[in-house]
């Protein structure tokens, strides 16, 4: 019988993404032999994460709150090219696609296994149509199809599914989709793909 507060630990990092019950296991044991300050440490950076972290209204990545800034730096940045929202999965996603250099946009994070009917990725969907509007709504008629949508998708079944959902919803609007994906190798997770051929699949997307 496992003892009541490793089993508590246990079922708490079974909930997170990618862990299973036997991972599960093996981190909690793994804390339990691990220095008293170092698992304080853990403890208290995961509360500082929560407090300090905000989510970006605009594109919904999580962003660390400084000078009262009220959204995340890549949308604050003058700089970046607003009419072009690369739409990712998970917010892990953008700091390889950041890492290449080579795009200008700006990113909207709309989550994973949208296909199921969840709330949360939803009204993350929701807000993507309302923020290509919004753009839409302040560009001369001419220049909207200048607006250009990257799908930048996970290329596993989900992601594919995803993506096609997507650029259904998105195609009427009369703007340019591209898909990120079609760059990468058959169940390739955009976390994980490396640097050139990011770049390739940014390059090549139109
Ligand atoms: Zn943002």
């Amino acid at each position: 019988m496992t003892p009541k507060a490793i089993q508590a630990v246990i079922n708490h990092l079974a909930e997170l993404p990618g862990i299973g019950p036997r991972q599960a296991a093996r981190i909690a044991f793994h804390l339990l032999k691990l220095p008293k300050h170092t698992v304080e440490r853990l403890a208290s950076d995961i509360i500082t994460l929560k407090e300090k972290i905000k989510v970006c209204p605009i594109c919904l990545a999580g962003f660390e709150e400084e000078h009262d800034s009220k959204t995340c730096a890549i949308c604050a940045d003058t700089k970046r090219v607003k009419t072009t929202i690369c739409v990712v999965e998970r917010e892990s996603d953008i700091d390889p696609i950041e890492k290449t250099g080579v795009y200008k946009g700006t990113y909207h994070v709309v989550g994973e296994n949208v296909d199921v009917p969840e709330k949360e990725a939803q009204q993350s969907i929701k807000q993507l149509l309302e923020r290509i509007a919004y753009i839409q709504k302040q560009l001369p008629k001419e220049k909207q199809k200048n607006m250009e949508v990257v799908l930048a998708m996970n290329a596993t079944v989900e992601g594919d599914a995803l993506a096609l959902y997507l650029e259904k919803l998105i195609r009427p609007l009369g703007i340019s989709v591209h898909r990120l994906g079609r760059g990468l190798a058959s169940g390739a997770e955009l976390e994980y793909a490396d640097q050139q051929t990011l770049i390739n699949a940014l390059e090549n997307r139109k």
